[in-house]
C-alpha cells in the first residue's frame, strides 16, 4: 500500500471527475451526473481536455482574487483543479513561450456567465503581467479593465433572462510586447440590439445608460438636460415596467453606476466635453421618444399637413444636439427626395411615416453613440510609441464574449443573426478542435486517424450562400423597388429551399401547426429547431435612415456628435449607391471574425446556465441537458476520445498515477519519465492500449483510464 500524495489535486473522487474524458461511460446520463455532482460540491468548472465547462453558480464563491491567481500562475493546466485562471494562464503561456497568437472563445446562452468569465480572465492577465510596473503598461491595463464598465453601461440591459445582459457581441484583442506585457488592445463590437432603444418586453429595460443618467445625475445637470428624474415619464424608458424590479436595488444601483461609469470614462481618457456630449445625446434620444405627430386640419384654403404635438420637445432636441430648431422640425415632418438630376423636392410625411422616421433616428443615434464609444476606447488603447523594428513581434490574446444560441417565444431578424453566428462558431470549433488534434498527433509522431462528426456546413450555406442563401434572398427583397412584403420574401425562400433538409415552412409542411402560414419559417439548427417570424425582416435588414437626419446631425455644432455622422456630408442627389444591408454587414463581420479566430490558437470556455430563475445552488437537469446537447459537449468528449481518449505529458501522468506502482513511488530511478510510465503500464497490464509520443503518452480507450483511476482510488 502506497501513501497517497494528493498535493496535486485538492479534488478527491467524491468531487466527480475533473475531466469528462475520464468518465467511465459516455452517455448523457453519465455526463449530467458528473456535472451535477461537481456543481453540488461547488466545483463549477470541469474540463473536456483543454476545453473548460463552467456552470454559473449565481453566488459569490471564494474562487477568485490574488491568492487564487497565485495558485495558478505559471502552473500547467492539470496541476490544479479546473479553473478559468488555468485557461487564461494556458493562453498566456502559449502566447509568451511560443509567441503564438491565442484566443479564448466564451460561449453559452444568456445568463450563463460569459461576461463574468471574460472579466475573470482579464483580471488574471492584468494580475500576472507587468511585474516591473512600467507606467505605460499600467495605463493600458487600467483602460482594458475600466472599458468593461463603460461598455456595459451602453451595451447591457436588464432582460428577463439576465439582469445585466450584454446586448452586443464583443471581441477584444490584447496586444503584448516581447516581454509579455499588455501594450494595447482593440475591441470589435457586433450587432447591438438597437431595437431595444424603442421597445422593451414586459419586465425588461432599455440600456442601462438611460436610467443611470436619470437617476445618477445631479439636479442641476438634469435641469440642463431638461429631464425629470423619473424614467416613467419617457416613452423609451417606461415600457417593460422593469424599472425597479429584481434582486438588486435598481435605483441605488443606477445611481452608483452613473458615478462609476463617469469616473471610468474620465480615467480612460474621455474629455469632460465628450462626456457632456454623451449625456446630451442620451437626453436628446429620451426627448425624441416623447415627440408625437398630428395631422393638422384643412383650414379654408390652407392645405392640411403634419405638426408635432409639443414643440418644446423639438426645442430640447435641437438644443441638446446643437442643431437649428427649425431644421429639426422640418426633418421630423418631411423628407427631401431627389426627383431626377439635381432637382430636389420636399415630401411631407404622414403620421405613420413621421413616427417611423423618428424611431429610426433614435435607434441610429444610439447605435452611432455606442460605436463612437467603442472607437474612442480603441483610439486610447492603440499600442503607442512602438519600436518599429519590433513591430510584428507583438502577440495577441483575443477574448470573445458573444451571444449564445437564442430561442425566444417569437424569433425575429436579431435571433436569426445570432443563431447564424453560433453556426459559424460551431463550425470553427469543429474545425479547430480537429485541426488541433491532428497537429498534435503529427508533432508527437503518432499515426492519425480521421474522426466522423456532424458538420453543420450545410446550415451555414443555407444562410450565407451567394444568390440563393437566406441573406441573399433577403437582400434582393430589400433592393426591390416598390412595395415588397415580408410575405413575398417568405415565398421566395420557400421556392429556393423547398428541398433543403434544414429548412421548412407552413407552406411546405401544411400539417405542421406549430408554424403559421405566410409568417414563419424554420431552420433546423445544429442546436435545435428555431421558428422565425419574417415580420420586420425586410425593414430591419434595410435599416435605412433618411439622409435628412444624417445631414442634420453632421451639421451639428457639437464636434463629438458631428464626428458620429461622417456620411451626413453627402447631398441627397449624391446618395445613389445603396448602403450595405444589416444582414450583409453582419455576415461580413462574422466571416472576418472566424478568419481571425482560425489564425489563432484557441481555448474554449463553454458556459452553462443552471436554471431559469437565477437562483444559487440549483441545477435543473432538463434545462442543462439541453445546453449540453446544443453546445455539442458530448460530441466534444467523443472527438477527444475517438482517436485517443487522453493524452498526457509523461510528468503529468506520473504525478497522477505514480502511487499505483512500486517502481514509480515515490520516485522512479528509470532514467526517463517515459521509461517509468512504460514500467507502470506494464505492471497494470495496460501497455497494449497506448502509444508513446515524443513528450506525451496517448491512451486509446477510456477503459484504461478508468482502470488507472480505480487503482488510484483504492489506495
Ligand atoms: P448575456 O448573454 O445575457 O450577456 P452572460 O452569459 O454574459 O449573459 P453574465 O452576465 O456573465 O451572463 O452572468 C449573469 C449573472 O450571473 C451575473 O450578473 C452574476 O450575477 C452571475 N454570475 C455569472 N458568473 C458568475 C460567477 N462565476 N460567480 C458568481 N456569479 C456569477
Ligand atoms: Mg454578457
Amino acid at each position: 500500500v502506497f501513501p497517497v500524495d494528493r498535493m496535486e489535486d485538492e479534488e478527491g473522487p467524491e468531487y466527480g471527475k475533473p475531466d469528462f474524458v475520464l468518465l467511465d461511460q459516455l452517455t448523457m446520463e453519465d455526463f449530467m451526473k458528473n456535472l451535477q455532482l461537481r456543481f453540488e460540491k461547488g466545483r463549477i468548472y470541469t474540463y473536456i481536455g483543454e476545453v473548460l465547462v463552467s456552470v454559473n453558480p449565481y453566488q459569490e464563491l471564494p474562487l477568485y482574487g490574488p491568492e487564487a491567481i497565485a495558485k495558478y500562475q505559471g502552473r500547467e493546466l492539470y496541476e490544479r483543479p479546473p479553473h478559468l485562471y488555468a485557461v487564461a494562464n494556458g493562453a498566456y503561456k502559449a502566447m509568451k513561450r511560443r509567441s503564438r497568437d491565442t484566443c479564448i472563445v466564451i460561449s453559452g446562452e444568456s445568463g450563463a456567465g460569459k461576461t463574468e468569465a471574460s472579466k475573470h480572465i482579464m483580471q488574471y492577465i492584468a494580475a500576472v503581467t507587468n511585474p516591473s510596473q512600467r507606467a505605460e503598461v499600467e495605463r493600458v491595463k487600467d483602460v482594458l479593465l475600466k472599458s468593461t464598465c463603460v461598455l456595459e453601461a451602453f451595451g447591457n440591459a436588464r432582460t428577463n433572462r439576465n439582469h445585466n445582459s450584454s446586448r452586443f457581441g464583443k471581441y477584444m484583442d490584447i496586444n503584448f510586447d516581447f516581454k509579455g506585457d499588455p501594450v494595447g488592445g482593440h475591441i470589435h463590437s457586433y450587432l447591438l440590439e438597437k431595437s431595444r432603444v424603442l421597445k422593451q418586453l414586459v419586465g425588461e429595460r432599455n440600456f442601462h445608460a438611460f436610467y443611470q443618467l436619470l437617476r445618477g445625475s445631479e439636479d442641476e445637470e438634469l435641469q440642463g438636460l431638461h429631464l425629470e428624474r423619473n424614467p416613467a415619464l419617457y416613452n423609451f424608458t417606461r415600457q417593460g415596467a422593469g424599472l425597479s424590479m429584481g434582486v438588486h436595488n435598481a435605483l441605488d444601483n443606477d445611481e452608483k453606476s452613473h458615478r462609476a461609469v463617469t469616473e471610468a470614462m474620465r480615467i480612460i481618457g474621455f474629455s469632460p466635453e465628450e462626456v457632456e456630449s454623451i449625456h446630451h445625446i442620451l437626453a436628446a434620444i429620451l426627448h425624441l421618444g416623447n415627440i408625437e405627430f398630428v395631422e393638422t386640419e384643412k383650414d379654408g384654403l390652407q392645405k392640411g399637413g403634419l405638426a408635432v404635438t409639443d414643440e418644446t420637445l423639438v426645442g430640447y432636441v435641437a438644443e441638446l444636439t446643437a442643431t437649428p430648431k427649425d431644421l429639426v422640425l422640418r426633418t421630423l415632418l418631411a423628407r427631401t427626395v431627389a426627383s431626377g438630376g439635381r432637382e430636389v423636392i420636399e415630401k411631407g410625411h404622414t403620421v405613420a411615416e413621421a413616427s417611423y422616421a423618428r424611431d429610426a433616428c433614435a435607434k441610429a443615434v444610439y447605435q452611432r453613440l455606442f460605436e463612437w464609444v467603442v472607437n474612442r476606447i480603441n483610439g486610447i488603447m492603440e499600442p503607442r510609441g512602438r519600436d518599429p523594428r519590433r513591430d510584428g513581434k507583438d502577440t495577441v490574446i483575443g477574448v470573445l464574449d458573444i451571444y449564445g444560441f437564442e430561442v425566444l417565444p417569437v424569433n425575429s431578424f436579431e435571433q436569426f443573426c445570432i443563431n447564424y453566428c453560433n453556426e459559424k462558431l460551431q463550425q470553427l470549433f469543429i474545425r479547430l478542435i480537429l485541426k488541433q488534434e491532428q497537429e498534435e498527433y503529427e508533432r508527437e509522431g503518432i499515426a492519425w486517424q480521421s474522426i466522423e462528426y456532424f458538420n453543420n456546413a450545410t446550415i451555414v450555406e443555407l444562410v450565407e450562400r451567394p444568390h440563393r442563401g437566406i441573406l441573399a434572398v433577403l437582400d434582393e427583397a430589400c433592393s426591390t423597388a416598390g412595395p415588397i412584403t415580408d410575405r413575398i420574401f417568405l415565398q421566395t425562400l420557400d421556392t429556393h429551399h423547398r428541398h433543403h433538409p434544414h429548412y421548412s415552412s407552413r407552406q411546405l409542411c401544411p400539417t405542421d401547426k406549430t408554424m403559421e402560414f405566410g409568417r414563419d419559417f424554420r431552420i433546423k439548427h445544429y442546436a435545435g429547431d428555431v421558428t422565425y417570424s419574417v415580420e420586420g425582416f425586410i425593414d430591419k435588414n434595410r435599416d435605412s435612415l433618411f439622409q435628412d437626419f444624417k445631414r442634420l446631425l453632421y451639421n451639428s455644432a457639437d464636434p463629438t456628435l458631428r464626428a458620429m455622422w461622417p456620411d451626413g456630408q453627402q447631398d441627397i442627389t449624391e446618395v445613389t449607391k445603396r448602403p450595405l444591408t444589416a444582414g450583409t454587414l453582419f455576415k461580413n463581420s462574422m466571416v472576418a471574425l472566424v478568419e481571425n479566430l482560425a489564425s489563432k490558437e484557441p481555448f474554449y470556455v463553454r458556459c452553462i446556465k443552471p436554471n431559469e430563475d437565477k437562483v444559487a445552488g440549483r441545477l435543473d437537469e432538463d434545462h442543462c441537458r439541453h445546453q449540453v446537447a446544443y453546445l455539442g459537449l458530448l460530441e466534444n468528449v467523443r472527438v477527444r476520445r475517438a482517436g485517443f481518449a487522453s493524452r498526457q505529458p509523461y510528468p503529468r501522468f506520473l504525478l497522477r498515477y505514480k502511487m499505483t506502482c512500486e517502481y514509480t513511488w515515490p520516485n522512479h530511478l528509470l532514467g526517463s519519465d517515459r521509461a517509468a510510465v512504460s514500467a507502470l503500464l506494464e505492471q497494470h497490464g495496460l501497455q497494449g492500449d497506448v502509444a508513446f509520443g515524443h513528450s506525451k503518452l496517448f491512451i486509446r480507450s477510456p477503459r484504461t483510464l478508468v482502470t488507472l483511476e480505480q487503482s488510484r482510488a483504492r489506495l
